[in-house]
């Protein structure tokens, strides 16, 4: 028997393999489909070594799996069914993550599969000279689909590529209109490359790479008042508004939703003062919240939207900027003024396509609606059983919360969901925050399972806390007795 994973993380590695036989190892893995019980222990020592020693040894530390994947750590594996994903050793887990929103149509869709190969079988990538289909069938797609007069697509690999698209084009459109501040709002997640982190809210993530992007501001998200004010405030030096830039429901930001008719007011106001409405979508899109695209729920269409995570149907990755002919005409002239050699290539153009027939053909939409509102009264109940553990559970459609009092009782419950084999995680901005964000082809009898089991994750809390229990009102201070290892976490925020 080999040791607990704490020895298998500490082991030194193996003998240092020259380049080739590196590669040669790798797709000796690649081309397994099965693998004996040793076979299962080289491969999670080999992989836990290698974060360590060549990935990055703080992940060892995030990552809730090192620490309670029982002795040798859970390594992932393969997909299971469309709402399952297998670790080394064979256990099956349900997804309750969904990859941080990726899986929308669930993992290995037939559909996307498909049509993925298909196109890898004709060709992968394309000349980058000649026209290719697929870019301008997908970008036609997108006009259909989005609302309003959404019209022109630029193709990336990211959701904070999909961004910096966003930002770049609004600032090429109003510039040259002497309009040139950003407003985002506080609890905001853009991305991480630096046009996006400027959006981005949170300090942890900024503060080394400071200073941002110039222009940049945050007003509390859902207020309108406060929007209102700085608008006016930037317009009265100067520095006029060039672009409102939101997420339509909070996601990093621990699944927030503004107050009804915000974003309708946030409309009004860009048009009051000739700004441009940037919606990132990115996580809430493709159907997630009960509607093809958030922000549906209020009839509001942006200027430019921003999509990406589950647009490539969890198979590749891809991401959209899609403006209207108004804003992307700045770009006719010269179309190489942002350029991406990868960006909406024939493969991911595939998946995305075949992504969205899945989610219109099966109304997935729909259904995130429907067994949304069932997961949500579930975990609604729960909240108010457990009021010393639990602030409450919120969300819209698939995307839901569960706000937990301190982040170490966050951390307990989504370690014993993961003991359970229910993947679930926090929200990069909200560590008190485990986000439940399944594939939105999960089944009822799952979100019933996922129900229970949180129910007696909860229970089971509950035992091992009996003064908080009988105490509500000091939850909030310190003194837990949760037996949480430092090691565990569920989200990667510090
Ligand atoms: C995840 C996310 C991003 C960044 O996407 P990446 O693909 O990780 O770069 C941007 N905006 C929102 C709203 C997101 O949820």
């Amino acid at each position: 028997m080999i040791s607990p994973s704490k020895e298998l993380i500490l082991s030194r590695s193996t003998p240092m393999l020259t380049p080739l036989e590196c590669t040669q190892q790798a797709l000796k893995w690649i081309e397994k489909k099965t693998l004996t019980h040793d076979e299962m222990i080289n491969l999670n020592k080999e992989v836990i070594n290698n974060f360590k020693e060549y990935v990055n040894p703080g992940f060892l530390d995030y990552r809730k799996s090192v620490t309670v994947g029982g002795d040798y750590g859970a390594v992932e594996w393969r997909a299971g069914g469309l709402n399952t994903l297998l670790d080394t050793q064979g256990r099956e887990y349900i997804d309750c993550l969904g990859g941080f929103g990726i899986f929308n149509v669930g993992h290995r869709n037939p559909k996307v599969l498909s049509a993925v190969e298909n196109q890898m079988a004709k060709q992968p990538l394309h000349s980058q000279e000649l026209l290719d289909p697929l870019r301008s069938m997908l970008a036609k797609t997108l006009a259909a689909v989005t609302p309003g007069r959404l019209k022109y697509s630029f193709f990336s690999n990211s959701g904070t590529e999909s961004v910096e698209g966003a930002l770049k084009l609004a600032k090429a459109y109003q510039t040259p209109r002497g309009k040139t501040t950003f407003i985002a709002a506080t609890g905001a997640f853009h991305g991480k490359t630096l046009g996006a982190l400027s959006a981005t809210a949170k300090s942890t993530f900024r503060r080394p790479f400071m200073p941002m992007l110039q222009g940049f501001d945050h007003v509390p998200f859902g207020d309108i008042g406060a929007m209102r004010d700085r608008v006016y405030r930037c317009r009265s030096t100067g520095a006029d508004v060039a672009a409102i830039i939101l997420e339509p429901i909070q996601g990093e930001g621990g699944v927030i939703i503004p107050p009804a008719g915000y974003l309708t007011a946030v409309r009004a106001l860009c048009d009051e003062v000739g700004a441009l409405l940037i919606l990132d979508e990115v996580q809430t899109g493709m159907g997630r919240t009960g509607k093809m695209f958030a922000c549906e729920h209020e009839g509001v269409q942006p200027d430019i939207l921003c999509l990406a995570k589950a647009l490539g149907g969890g198979v590749m990755p891809i991401g959209a900027t899609v403006a209207t002919e108004e804003v992307f005409s700045v770009l006719f002239e010269n179309p190489f003024l942002h350029t991406t050699t990868f960006g909406g290539n024939p493969l991911a153009c595939a998946a995305a396509l075949a992504t969205i027939n899945v989610l219109l053909s099966e109304d997935l939409p729909a259904q995130a609606a429907l067994k949304g509102r069932f997961l949500l009264k579930g975990f609604v109940r729960l909240a108010s059983a457990y009021p010393e553990f639990m602030v409450e559970a919120r969300g819209r459609g698939l995307l839901q919360a569960l706000e937990f009092r301190r982040n170490d009782i966050g951390y307990a419950f989504a370690q014993g969901m993961f003991q359970h084999q229910i993947l679930v995680a926090g929200t990069l901005n909200n560590a008190k925050t485990i986000r439940i964000e399944p594939p939105l082809t999960i089944s009822l009898d799952y979100c019933q399972q996922v129900l229970a089991v949180a129910e007696r994750v909860l229970g089971r809390m509950r035992g091992k806390e009996p003064v908080h229990h009988k105490t509500p009102a000091t939850v909030a201070q310190p003194q837990s007795h949760i037996q949480v290892p430092v090691a565990a976490s569920t989200g990667l925020t510090a």
